[in-house]
């Protein structure tokens, strides 16, 4: 028999009671914008690599004001190592926004806060949720895990018509009251028990409900996105270094790839190089829609390369002092491996 919203509500509470997790950096201390931080630096990251990211950029930036007068450099350089850095940059655009618009207080109501930039439905809900105790449902990655294995959702939730259905059965399913709770008792049981590769039916608190665990089609559900062989790139990469032992960067453009952060130059494999056109090193990257393999050459100056990028960002910099810049963390492995 299906689930009745209550009897799930009832469950879902009782397990937070016992097992919920209360003590991360962002339950403590609880409000907006520290909720706000957290849930986008957990986006595609497990909570035990952001603990130490999320300590060191609340002692940077404790507020929403302190976030939005921040150099979007120094923003980006707390991020450098989590990857997606839209992330960060739409993080210090919101903050901008809500002290500009907002007088430096998050809006209220799903449909206000989901106006703001980089702030979908789940974020809003899980800010209005757990920050302010309204009662808006959430839909994060391990929210629909469960979801798709308790009713046997089927279908991959990138589509549109999978997504749909979870947002009902998590709206339907959310309780008025003590929301913030399930919502955080909903993360929690899908990030431990309800994992995705061994999930502990046993120990969970809807075991005895779950359409999955019933047919034992936990391994089955839920169902994975359609495979597709993703490219491979060749990129070829300047390393520059003077006498006065200063290495020449570049600031990407703001968007594409590793946008606002500093890399090796790029050139063209096409392009003239003269003064040394044997690769210095190689390294591959892969991203979530192509492979990327750098060719490196090493020369003493930059006089006769073809740009790939817009280069205006090019600037020396002391390779002692390089790790306070925002780096693309396969560009510092690089660095790191040779200096
Ligand atoms: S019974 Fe198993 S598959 Fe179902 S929600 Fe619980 S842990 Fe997940």
């Amino acid at each position: 028999m299906v689930i009745p919203p209550a009897t799930f509500a009832k469950k879902m509470l009782a397990f937070y009671d016992l097992h919920g997790r209360k003590n991360l950096p962002w339950q403590l201390e609880k409000n907006g914008y520290r909720v706000w931080v957290s849930e986008i630096m957990l986006q595609q990251t497990q909570v035990k690599t952001v603990i130490p990211y999320y300590r060191k950029f609340m002692q940077s930036f404790p507020t929403v004001q302190s976030l939005a007068e921040a150099d979007i450099d120094d923003v980006l350089h707390h991020w450098a190592g989590l990857g997606y850095y839209s992330r960060a940059r739409n993080l210090h655009a919101c903050a901008k926004t809500i002290v500009k618009d907002h007088a430096g207080e998050f809006p209220q109501s799903l449909a206000d806060i989901i106006q703001l930039p980089g702030i979908g439905e789940s974020t809003g809900g899980a800010i209005l949720s757990l920050a302010y105790g309204k009662d808006d449902a959430i839909l994060d990655g391990n929210v629909k895990r469960v979801l798709a294995r308790v009713f046997l959702v089927d279908g991959w939730y990138g589509k549109s018509s999978v997504l749909k259905a979870l947002w009902q059965l998590s709206r339907e399913y959310t309780p008025k009251k003590r929301t913030g709770d399930f919502n955080q008792a909903m993360m929690d049981l899908g990030a431990g028990l309800c994992s995705r590769s061994r999930p502990i039916c046993c120990e969970c608190p809807l075991s005895t409900h779950c359409l999955a665990h019933a047919q034992d089609k936990t391994a089955e559900y839920p169902h994975r996105k359609p495979k597709k062989r993703i490219p491979t790139k060749q990129t070829v990469m300047y390393l520059s270094i003077d006498d006065e032992n200063q290495i020449l960067l570049n600031k990407r453009p703001p968007t594409g790839i590793w946008g606002g952060l500093w890399c090796l130059p790029e050139v063209s494999p096409t392009g003239t190089v003269i003064e040394q056109t044997t690769v210095f090193d190689q390294f591959k990257h892969t991203f979530s829609h192509y492979h990327l393999e750098v060719d490196v050459i090493k020369s003493k100056g930059l006089k006769t390369t073809t740009l790939v990028e817009d280069n205006s960002g090019m600037a020396w910099h002391n390779i002692d002092q390089i790790e306070k810049l925002a780096l693309p963390t396969p560009i510092k492995k690089f660095l790191n491996k040779h200096f």
